[in-house]
């Protein structure tokens, strides 16, 4: 059984269409990320799971039910936003309690709940500080505890994290993704840091123009990009333009390449990622080999970045620094492009949307 289903929601906004029929199954104690660009449609498609929204077209369906409809406060969901909405001039404590106060719940069960919800975002110790006085990353444990205080069905998060440093930022990704672990809560988060995506998500929706162009677990929207787009959006890509020339045989910039998968004719594109091109020294013989000169290489560390020159193309590859073969800038190379490594897409002016 699903615990949430997503059927073609959409929302217009006049002419705009902000999100375009997003249809979605997210199982009981997922931790979903929506993930795209500015303007994707990704915080209205959070707002209108949480009912902030009326969606303009499609259900939404929880454990069988339909709540389409259902006012926002009937949805026992509990929601962060990016802003925080804290009450400045309560205390962490009261801040904590208010679902439950709001609720009738007397002031002795405030202050317990308050209490363990505060040692469960690891801030204990500081019920009776005022908020104001509490530094960013501590004013976001409250406005989590303060969401989790009345043990929702579905946890959303809107940005939460786009306000702190980037080190506090990192070991927060860490905490919500163990603190979603612990209590096996359905969490849905916007965040626009595909990083951020990867770090926490269990499964990742990438949207860009008010669709959903894939969702699937983090390494699968990596190593299997469904189009174009995704394969952009996520990481660093080579992409290629090609021509089916013969079965198995595509046309590329600089020569063909022996691949399965490949339609029986037509036009299509390959994502490469740069950790799976690999760079030989010039002249050496082998398959899916393409001859190039080296335009810029750099030392990382613990790996070593080379641009190629493949046929008026830039193709990128990464190596271990000891499988550098002996090249200067501007020197000829070879690149190979492991059929297993190489992602047929449809062509770009196919893809969807
Ligand atoms: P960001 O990361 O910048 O917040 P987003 O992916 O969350 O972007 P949305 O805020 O959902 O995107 O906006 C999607 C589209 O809908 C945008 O083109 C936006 O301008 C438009 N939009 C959002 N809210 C409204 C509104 N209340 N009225 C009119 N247009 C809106």
């Amino acid at each position: 059984m699903s615990a949430l289903v997503l059927d073609g929601l959409t929302k217009r906004y006049g002419s705009v269409v902000a999100v375009h029929g997003a249809s979605l199954r997210i199982p009981h104690g997922q931790f979903v990320c929506l993930l795209g660009p500015s303007g994707c449609g990704k915080t209205t498609l959070l707002r209108m799971i949480a009912g902030l929204e009326d969606p303009s077209g499609g259900r939404l369906v929880i454990d069988d039910k339909d709540i389409t409809e259902a006012p926002a406060h009937l949805r026992e969901f509990g929601m962060v936003f990016q802003s925080l909405a804290l009450f400045p001039h309560l205390t962490a404590g009261e801040n904590i309690a208010y679902p439950l106060r709001i609720r009738g719940a007397g002031k002795a069960e405030q202050r317990k709940r308050a209490e363990e919800l505060l040692e469960l975002v690891r801030l204990p110790g500081v019920a009776d500080r005022p908020v104001s006085k509490l530094s960013g990353g501590q004013r976001q444990r409250v406005a989590i505890a303060r969401a989790l205080a009345l043990k929702p069905k579905l946890f959303l998060l809107d940005e939460p994290l786009s306000a702190l440093d980037a080190k506090l930022r990192e070991a927060m990704q860490i905490e919500l993704k163990q603190l979603q672990q612990r209590l096996g809560i359905t969490t849905i988060v916007v965040t626009h840091d595909q990083r951020e995506a990867m770090t926490m998500a269990d499964l990742v929706v990438v949207m860009s123009q008010g669709r959903i162009h894939q969702a699937a677990p983090p390494m699968e929207v990596y190593r299997q990009p469904a189009d174009a787009f995704v394969a952009d959006f996520i990481g660093l890509t080579n992409l290629l333009d090609g021509e089916v020339t013969a079965p198995g045989a595509v046309a590329v910039p600089g020569g063909q390449l022996h691949l399965p998968n490949l339609p029986p004719s037509g036009r299509v594109l390959l994502s490469v990622r740069p950790e799976e091109v690999i760079v030989h020294p010039a002249g050496s013989d082998g398959p899916n080999r393409l001859n190039g000169r080296l335009s810029f290489m750099r030392d990382l560390g613990a790996s070593v970045e080379f641009r190629i020159d493949v046929a008026g193309r830039e193709i990128v590859a990464v190596s271990r620094p000891q499988d550098r073969p002996p090249v200067e800038p501007g020197g000829p190379l070879s690149v190979e492009f492991p059929p297993a490594a190489c992602v047929v897409l449809p062509p770009m002016a196919e893809r969807q949307p």
